[in-house]
């Protein structure tokens, strides 16, 4: 197996903004497995906040290239444990090296993943379309512009977000609204917000405090009237068990826990604990979109947004219908093209 990786800077339509940083470019990473004469395919988002960059990326995929080059694309398991293992620090190098073996691997049994892994392409979830945080101003004219989608999450985490949330719910009386406050917010803000979320008719609240506390976690979902998701918290497998009772459900990023394969674990610890499961992404071109949406049939939400809030996505993959629900291709693999 040769694999190769180069820089991907995809350009954002709108500045994007969360209460942690501001986004103009998102600076990926493609990943190309070829053996004999087939190519999988596969993609880096590297995460500022965990100390990722896109060259720490390349240089761990470059190592990754020589350790893989006389593995079996077959032995799945075994190459992603060692990579796991070796670059620690690296789970979205793994995760796209992940995403390229299974696409590899499709292309090989000439078989979508969805239809690989025993999936119903008809259960795949609708998704959000993330507003960021922004001037009251603007957030306006990005809900005007989100006409077409039902589903719209909100980022929150600033000092005027109760206001800003009121005029975004008079804007659309209609639409599903979810919010995400990436760790902006303590305990007793939460509690206090949930109040105003509850009374706005607000689906879920995503990661309102940081990581690293689930006692709180349990604390706040034992006292406000909206489901609570995590984001941050449930960054890897390993982390899934312990956040049984103290939420409603957990978000999966395919780039945090390191791929699909480990998604899966996730997905099925996530089942058997009884926590809803939300499949999300970092800014992403539609490789990596294309990846999770392949296991979305077994997600309750998916917010599987990055390839449209970016203006020269190379790629395409999923398509969306008129409700926003995820469409699969009978592609082999992870169903992703040249676009
Ligand atoms: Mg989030």
């Amino acid at each position: 197996m040769q694999l190769t990786a180069s820089p991907l800077n995809l350009t954002l339509r709108h500045a994007f903004s969360t209460s942690r940083s501001t986004q103009h470019i998102a600076r990926n990473v493609l990943v190309e497995i070829r053996d004999g004469d087939l190519v999988g395919r596969g993609e880096a988002s590297p995460i500022r906040l965990y100390n990722q960059t896109q060259e720490s990326c390349i240089r761990a995929l470059n190592a990754i290239a020589k350790r893989i080059a006389k593995r079996d694309p077959f032995e799945l398991e075994t190459i992603l444990a060692d990579l796991r293992a070796r670059f620690p620090n690296e789970p979205s190098a793994i995760a796209a090296v992940d995403i390229a073996l299974y696409d590899l691997l499709g292309k090989k049994m000439k078989l979508p993943l969805w239809k690989w892994l025993g999936l119903d392409p008809k259960k795949t979830p609708q998704t959000s379309f993330t507003i960021g945080i922004d001037s009251m101003e603007k957030v306006v004219a990005k809900v005007a512009e989100a006409q077409k989608y039902p589903v719209l999450k909100i980022k929150l985490g600033v000092a005027n977000d109760m206001e800003i949330l009121r005029e975004v719910r008079k804007l659309t009386p209609k639409k599903l609204l979810r919010v995400d406050a990436n760790c902006g917010w303590t305990v007793k803000e939460t509690i206090q917000k949930a109040k105003t979320l509850e009374a706005l008719g607000i689906e879920f609240l995503e990661q309102p405090i940081p990581a690293g506390n689930n006692a709180a976690l349990k604390k706040i979902k034992n006292s406000i009237g909206v489901s609570l998701m995590t984001d941050e918290s449930s960054l890897v497998p390993a982390d899934v068990p312990a956040l049984a009772g103290c939420v409603d459900g957990i978000n999966i990023k395919l780039v945090k826990c390191g791929g699909l394969r480990e998604a899966l674990k996730m997905i099925h610890i996530a089942r058997g604990s009884g926590l809803k499961i939300m499949l999300g992404c970092m800014i992403e071109s539609s490789v990596l979109i294309g990846a999770a949406a392949q296991l979305s049939p077994l997600a309750d939400y998916a917010d599987l947004d990055g390839n449209v809030l970016i203006a020269d996505d190379p790629f395409t993959s999923v398509k969306l219908d008129r409700k926003a629900k995820l469409i699969l291709n009978d592609r082999p693999g992870i169903g992703c093209d040249a676009a």
